[in-house]
């Protein structure tokens, strides 16, 4: 339950976080991921690098002190998140991995294309769409913008 939570919860962090500290404070991290890439890595990658952080400290602080056991599940529901940011985002939507893959449900395929509509502006500011794991409905492909 604590995993389930804590991962619909991420995504709302997530969310907020790429709107208003990527798109914000921190655009000159952020500002990477919207050019292209000439190495492997890029700068925006610190971020997933820093959330991985409080997941490592709830993890090995709740599997220390048996008073606070539960905290290590919140670290597994961020550490799960992360998988599946990267699995989404970086695999499905920018291929950093070579796959083929396409996706070819209706989940998947508004996902694909929020995250088009977010890169189509390459500014910190006028982006839309700041999801990873869930896109609402008006991003459906068939519907104009
Ligand atoms: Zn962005
Ligand atoms: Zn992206």
């Amino acid at each position: 339950m604590i995993v389930i939570a804590t991962f619909l919860f991420m995504e709302f962090v997530a969310w907020f976080t790429h709107k208003y500290v990527m798109h914000g404070l921190l655009w000159s991290w952020h500002r990477s991921h919207h050019t292209h890439r000439k190495g492997v890595l890029e700068k925006n990658d610190l971020f997933a690098v820093v959330f991985s952080i409080p997941a490592i400290i709830l993890i090995i602080t709740g599997s220390l002190f048996p008073s606070v056991h539960l905290l290590m599940y919140v670290g597994f529901g961020i550490t799960a998140y992360g998988v599946f940011y990267i699995l989404f985002h970086d695999i499905l939507v920018h291929r950093r991995i070579k796959i083929k893959y396409k996706p070819r449900s209706k989940y998947l395929k508004r996902l694909v294309h929020a995250h088009y509509i977010h890169h189509q502006k390459h500014t910190k500011q006028g982006c839309q769409a700041f999801g990873f794991l869930y896109a609402p409905e008006k991003y459906e492909p068939s519907r104009d913008h």
